[in-house]
């Protein structure tokens, strides 16, 4: 069976592919498109954070947003502050249910419930297999399907468990790391984030660098057992959990000749750091613009340097993990604040790539940056 061919079709209607037809869905004249995703309920499953470096169409959906973030280390703490760039809070039900009615409300985008199991990705378009057995074909497509795949040398995975406690003795600031609870380096590198939104509500989470994954339920149990510590025992009530486990490395695919890629595994996450909401808002707003003058859709754009230095960060990381807290807290502490927030974000200037290098320790980077160099090393 084979229905009428879109203009285009978008493979998973998770963040990105709602991101990318939301903007399509403002334009009466937007191309025919075809959304496929197997999930049949939306719900609150994540919370976006990062800085709003760039401008994106959600600003109404933001829960919170801190100027103020701290970390610490077992020798120090440090606060960084940011007028321009405060850290911002999304929950992911809010986006969905705006961008699923919008969709819902244009006449020429279309959302199927169905896996896609198969591409055939040709110069004139593409052909999509479903698991029903139906084929679908389009003249582009845009793929943001998860594509985990195993992770080696230098490259880490990111876990989590986050828990939204109500209590009454929260912290009132915002912790963006705590490497304090990090009590076996080599186990994978752990630290603690907690985003008070509320006099009486903060989002915990407890995040571990490593390979190979750690299952989040542990760190779920590790969660709790320091929210009994921190808080008091019974002294705190969860209102919401959401674990994830993300690539800290480089796509698991590449554009393809009718079909381009982008999302979490596509190019739009920065292997350095995990973050991707506020990347994937950049690829869709370039992506629509393109599609609604008539061109083909674009993919991802890691770019050139930072992929670089990201493996050259990441190498490091993985030799020294012991000294992960202080190259974070050196960078908090000796980088110019605007500077690193560009740079953590994806978008920095040479000005900004310069001063962030300056901050970090010479000597292991210097032996990562020449291990890189080097065929075969890592
Ligand atoms: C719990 C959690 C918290 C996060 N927090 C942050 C954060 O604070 N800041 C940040 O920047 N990033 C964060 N991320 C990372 C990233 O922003 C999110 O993973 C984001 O949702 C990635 O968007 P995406 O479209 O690539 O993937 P998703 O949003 O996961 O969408 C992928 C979609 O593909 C669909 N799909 C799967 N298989 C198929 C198939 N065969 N055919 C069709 N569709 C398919 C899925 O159902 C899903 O809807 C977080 C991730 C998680 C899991």
């Amino acid at each position: 069976m084979s229905r009428q061919s879109p203009d285009l079709v978008i493979l998973g209607g998770g963040c990105a592919g709602l991101s990318l037809a939301y903007r399509l869905a403002r334009h009466q004249d937007a191309p025919r498109t075809l959304i496929v995703d197997p999930r049949n309920d939306y719900t609150n499953d994540r919370t976006w954070c990062g800085w709003p470096v760039t401008a994106h169409p959600f600003q109404e959906d933001v829960r919170a947003r801190w100027h103020d973030l701290t970390l610490h280390t077992d020798r120090a703490s440090t606060t960084i502050e940011s007028r321009r760039y405060p850290y911002e809070m999304l929950e992911a039900e809010r986006f969905y249910s705006r961008t699923l009615a919008a969709v819902e409300a244009h006449p020429s985008i279309e959302r199927i419930q169905a896996h896609a199991v198969d591409v055939e990705d040709r110069e004139d378009g593409v052909t999509v297999t479903l698991d029903s057995g139906e084929t679908v074909r389009a003249r582009f497509g845009v793929d943001t399907r998860p594509h985990p795949k195993p992770l080696t040398s230098p490259w880490l995975w990111q876990d989590f468990a986050g828990i939204n406690v109500q209590a009454d003795n929260l912290p009132r600031h915002a912790e963006l790391m705590d490497f304090r609870v990090n009590d076996d380096p080599q186990a994978g590198i752990d630290f603690l984030y907690v985003l008070p939104y509320a006099p009486d509500q903060a989002l915990f989470e407890w995040t571990r660098f490593g390979r190979p994954p750690t299952d989040p339920g542990t760190l779920e149990h590790r969660l709790e057992d320091y929210l009994e510590t921190r808080l008091g025992p019974g002294k705190w009530q969860a209102l919401r959990r959401e674990t994830g486990t993300l690539p800290m490395a480089p796509p698991t695919r590449t554009n393809g000749r009718s079909m381009v890629v982008t999302g979490a595994y596509g190019g739009a996450m920065r292997a350095a750091t995990g973050y991707a909401f506020h990347a994937i808002q950049r690829w869709a707003d370039e992506c629509a613009d393109a599609l609604l003058k008539g061109q083909p859709p674009v993919g991802a754009r890691p770019g050139r340097v930072l992929p670089h230095l990201d493996r050259i960060f990441m190498s490091t990381l993985a030799r020294h993990p012991e000294r992960a807290p202080e190259f974070y807290r050196g960078l908090f502490e000796h980088a110019p604040t605007d500077s690193l927030i560009r740079f953590l974000s994806g978008v920095p200037s040479v000005r900004d790539t310069l001063s962030v290098m300056n901050a970090l320790p010479w000597a292991p980077l210097i032996g990562s940056t020449l291990r890189h160099a080097l065929p075969g090393q890592t």
